[in-house]
C-alpha cells in the first residue's frame, strides 16, 4: 500500500534535510562568501593572528543537540575562514606552500557530492580520472608510460611509497613475510644527502630499517650530494658486508632547492644495482617548464618517483603522487586481496585497478578530480609558464638582496628557494642569528609577507620558497622593504 511505502518505519531518520532548498541557499552564501574570500586575499594581510575569543570557542563542550546549520557556518565564518595558514596569499612564501586555484572549489562541492571512496577497483567514473591524471602526470613528467602511480595524501607518503617498494624489490629475502631480519642477512643500506627532506628519514624508520641504515652523505658548496663521497661510503659499505640498497636524489632540496646530479646518480645506481628513488616533491614540477625543464633531467631514470600537486602544481591540500617504473615492484610491495575486496567481471566491483595494492590507503578521496579540473582548465602548457614566472621571480628576488649592502644570500638559487639574511657589522653569528628570528616574527606579525627560516652555513636564514601564482614582483619588493625596515629599526644606535 502507497502509505505504508511513504512511511519510514516508526523513529527511522536521515542526516537530509527536511527542507533542501534551505542547504541550497546555504549553499549557495558559501560559494559567494568562498569567492570574494578568494578574489580578496590581496587586500588581507599575510598572516594573522587567531583572537582569543576563537580559541575560547573552539575549546567548547562537545556539542550533545542539533545547532542550525546556518548558525554553524555563520561560526565557521567568524571564526575559522578568516585564520587560514594563509598560503592563499600573494605574499605567502612558508615551507613549501602551494596556492591552489579558485576553480578547484567547483571541483571541491563535486568531490563531497559524489563522496566516492576512490578503490579504483569500483567501476565508477572517479577511477577512470584518476587512471587518466596518472597518465597524463608520467607523460607531462617524462616518466615512464608503463610505471605505475598512486595518488597519496602528500611527498612524506610518496616517499614512504617509494622506499617501501626499494625495500622489497632489494631485499634478498621476502621481507614482507619475514620482516628485516639484519640478524641472518646483511643489513640494507640506503643513502641520500644531508640535506634530504625529515620524511626520508622517517620512512626508513618505519620501514623498520633504522635510521642507522640510511647514509647521510655530505653535500658541495651548491648543497648538492657529493657524488665521490657517495661512491667510496657504498664500496665501504659493501666491504663490510653490508647490501647497499637505494640511493635517495633530491630533486629540489627543501632548503635551498638544490638538485642532486641526477645522471650521475642513475649511472651509480645502475652500476650497483641500486633502486633510485627520487624525492621530487616540488622540485619534479620544473619539468613542466619549456625553458627549466633541463635542470631536472635525469629525474625520469629514477625507480620511483615521489612529487606533490599541492605544492608546484597549484592543486589545493592535499595531494602528493608517487611513480613506479615497471608495476610489478610496486604491487609485490603492497598487494593484499582479501576476500572481501575481490573484483568481478561486471558489476560495481569491476573496475580496473585496486589502488590498495600499490599504497597503505584503502578508502581514499576523490582528490583526483581536483588536480584533473585544473589541468583541463588551465592546460598543462600554461602551468608550465606558471612555474616558470616563479623561477624567474626567485631570480629576480636574489638579484634585489644581492644589490643591497644590508642584505646577504646565503645559497644559490637554482630554482625557486631563496635565503638570504640581514647584516650588521656590530653584530656576532649567534646575534646575527636572533636578529633574523625577530626581522622574521615581526614580517609575520605586520603582516608584511609570509616567509619562513632554515639554518644554513652561512647562519639563520629568511627562507623564500616560491610555488604561488598569485605573486608579483612588487610584493617581493615589499618584502626586502620589509625586512629592511625592520632592520634598521632593530639595529638602530648598535
Ligand atoms: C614538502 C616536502 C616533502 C614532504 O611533502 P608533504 O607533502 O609535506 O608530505 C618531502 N620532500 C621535500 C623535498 C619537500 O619539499
Amino acid at each position: 500500500m502507497a502509505v505504508e511505502t511513504a512511511d519510514p518505519g516508526p523513529g527511522e531518520r536521515s542526516f537530509d534535510p527536511e527542507d533542501w532548498d534551505e542547504l541550497r541557499r546555504l549553499g549557495h552564501r558559501a560559494i559567494d562568501d568562498a569567492i570574494d574570500y578568494l578574489a580578496q586575499v590581496r587586500e588581507r594581510p599575510a598572516w594573522q593572528p587567531v583572537p582569543q575569543a576563537t580559541k575560547a570557542l573552539l575549546e567548547g563542550e562537545v556539542p550533545r543537540g542539533p545547532t542550525d546549520v546556518e548558525a554553524v557556518y555563520d561560526l565557521v565564518r567568524e571564526h575559522v575562514l578568516p585564520y587560514p595558514t594563509n598560503n592563499i596569499h600573494p605574499r605567502f612564501w612558508s615551507w613549501v606552500g602551494g596556492t591552489g586555484t579558485p576553480t578547484q572549489l567547483i571541483a571541491d562541492l563535486v568531490i563531497s557530492a559524489m563522496n566516492s571512496a576512490s578503490l579504483g577497483f569500483d567501476e565508477t567514473a572517479s577511477t577512470y580520472v584518476e587512471l587518466q591524471l596518472l597518465d597524463w602526470l608520467k607523460q607531462m613528467l617524462g616518466f615512464d608510460e608503463n610505471a605505475s602511480g598512486l595518488l597519496v595524501s602528500g611527498g612524506s607518503m610518496a616517499n614512504l611509497v617509494g622506499l617501501a617498494v626499494a625495500r622489497t624489490h632489494t631485499a634478498p629475502y621476502d621481507v614482507r613475510e619475514r620482516g628485516v631480519d639484519s640478524a641472518q642477512h646483511p643489513r640494507l643500506v640506503f643513502y641520500a644527502s644531508t640535506e634530504t627532506h625529515s620524511s626520508v628519514r622517517k620512512g626508513v624508520e618505519l620501514l623498520g630499517l633504522g635510521s642507522e641504515s640510511l647514509r647521510l652523505v655530505e653535500v658541495d658548496e651548491e648543497f648538492r650530494i657529493d657524488v665521490r663521497a657517495l661512491s667510496a661510503r657504498i664500496r665501504a659499505d659493501r666491504e663490510a658486508g653490508l647490501k647497499p640498497a637505494c640511493i635517495v636524489a633530491n630533486v629540489g632540496t627543501v632548503n635551498t632547492a638544490a638538485i642532486d646530479p641526477l645522471d650521475e646518480l642513475a649511472d651509480i645506481a645502475e652500476r650497483e644495482a641500486l633502486w633510485l628513488h627520487a624525492d621530487g616533491a616540488f622540485g619534479a614540477c620544473a619539468a613542466l617548464s619549456a625553458q627549466s625543464k633541463d635542470l631536472v633531467a635525469g629525474m625520469e631514470r629514477a625507480d620511483s618517483l615521489a612529487f606533490d600537486l599541492h605544492k608546484w602544481m597549484y592543486v589545493q591540500y592535499d595531494c602528493g603522487c608517487v611513480l613506479v617504473r615497471g608495476d610489478r615492484p610496486h604491487r609485490d610491495t603492497f598487494s593484499v586481496t582479501p576476500a572481501y575486496l575481490r573484483s568481478f567481471a561486471r558489476g560495481l566491483a569491476s573496475g580496473p585497478r585496486n589502488f590498495s595494492e600499490y599504497g597503505v590507503q584503502l578508502s581514499r578521496s576523490f582528490k583526483a578530480l581536483r588536480a584533473w579540473m585544473a589541468l583541463k582548465t588551465e592546460g598543462t602548457d600554461r602551468f608550465g609558464e606558471q612555474i616558470e614566472q616563479n623561477i624567474r621571480q626567485a631570480r629576480y628576488l636574489s638579484g634585489r638582496v644581492d644589490a643591497e649592502p644590508l642584505l646577504e644570500r646565503l645559497a644559490p638559487t637554482p630554482l625557486n628557494i631563496v635565503n638570504f639574511r640581514f647584516l650588521s657589522d656590530a653584530l656576532d653569528a649567534a646575534a646575527l642569528d636572533d636578529l633574523n628570528a625577530e626581522i622574521l616574527q615581526r614580517l609575520h606579525e605586520r603582516g608584511i609577507a609570509a616567509p619562513s627560516s632554515t639554518q644554513l652555513p652561512g647562519g639563520l636564514s629568511i627562507r623564500v620558497a616560491i610555488c604561488n601564482h598569485r605573486s608579483r614582483r612588487e610584493d617581493f619588493d615589499a618584502l626586502i622593504d620589509g625586512v629592511i625596515r625592520i632592520g634598521r629599526e632593530l639595529t638602530a644606535g648598535s
